[in-house]
């Protein structure tokens, strides 16, 4: 694990998560902080070893286990205070709500472990008290700091980019790397139109010198990244298309299988129920371009073609 220096104030730890760090008015603050307890004990040592800033706070990006799972230790070893958008928050502090929304009901064992569902901890809504709505569209700056947080629409709830005002720019979840892209193929994205505005959005983001992904590489330009995980989230679009042949009719989890075993992934519980969430998603994307409808028949939610 190393700090690698980005900007005047900002660093990142590179890692299957990267984690963002930076400082102001000798305050550190940590931008996400891995999967879980021995992930953040890590974080701490090397920000001691290193900087030895007092940390002030752990802007979390959204509230996926592998971004918020070790805020619980930092928390409780420096006192640190937890800064998320009022949806997320809620999210990282009953992280049972995350294997509930997955299963739609009080989730069993097998999908609550780490990947899923992370250590509780104790949110400041950086939203504050106003209708977050209003804010949704625009960056706003994050609490009184010089960090501004863009809203990143797509991936997840209500997750945020955060931007340092030495030019990094860091892109949680927005976007992922081509490898990640090849191996999982979905990509958690509970909306689809909303992600493409946020690859558009990020490709014409002027005053960036660096852009961190939570799960690519930070790279100064990021238009060939953008179209990469355009072309992603279409490959899944048509896939889903294509298994609804005309006179055909499946259920989600019958278009998930036949991708799945077409592609040749391999899944557990909690990773099926996440890959069908994707499979949601598109269908409510195609669906939305009248190319797609449902329908119920013989007690089951079935999807076919519009026009076939
Ligand atoms: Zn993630």
């Amino acid at each position: 694990m190393e700090l690698k220096q980005l900007g005047e104030h900002t660093w990142y730890i590179p890692g299957r998560v990267n984690i963002g760090y930076y400082e102001e008015n000798g305050k550190g603050y940590l931008i996400d902080t891995g999967l879980d307890d021995d992930h953040g004990k890590k974080i701490l040592k090397l920000l001691n070893e290193t900087r030895g800033t007092p940390l002030r706070a752990i802007v979390n990006t959204h509230s996926n286990a592998d971004h918020i799972g070790g805020n619980a230790v930092i928390q409780k070893r420096t006192n640190c205070e937890v800064w998320a958008t009022r949806i997320e928050g809620i999210m990282t502090e009953w992280t049972s709500l995350e294997p509930l929304w997955l299963w739609s009901a009080w989730p069993f064992r097998e999908i609550r472990g780490k990947f899923i569902e992370a250590k509780p901890s104790k949110v400041t809504f950086i939203d504050g008290e106003k209708a977050e709505r209003e804010k949704a569209e625009s960056e706003y700056p994050i609490m009184d700091t010089a960090l501004t947080a863009v809203p990143l629409p797509g991936h997840y709830l209500d997750m945020i980019g955060v931007k340092t005002p030495d030019g990094v720019f860091f892109a949680a979840d927005a976007l992922f790397a081509p490898a990640v892209l090849e191996k999982y193929r979905f990509c958690v994205m509970i909306n689809i139109e909303a992600g493409y505005k946020t690859l558009d959005m990020l490709e014409n983001s002027r005053t960036t010198t660096w852009f961190v992904p939570c799960h690519a590489p930070a790279v100064r330009d990021i238009g060939e990244l953008a179209r990469q995980n355009r072309e992603a989230l279409a490959w899944v679009s048509e896939a889903v298309y294509d298994t609804l042949a005309p006179g055909r009719a499946l259920s989600r989890e019958d278009i998930l299988a036949e991708i799945c075993l077409a592609a040749n992934l391999e899944m557990d519980a909690a990773s099926l129920l996440l890959n069908l969430s994707s499979v949601s998603a598109h269908l409510t994307y195609l669906s939305a371009r009248n190319r797609v409808e449902p329908f119920v028949k013989d007690c089951r939610l079935l999807w076919k073609r519009k026009d076939g």
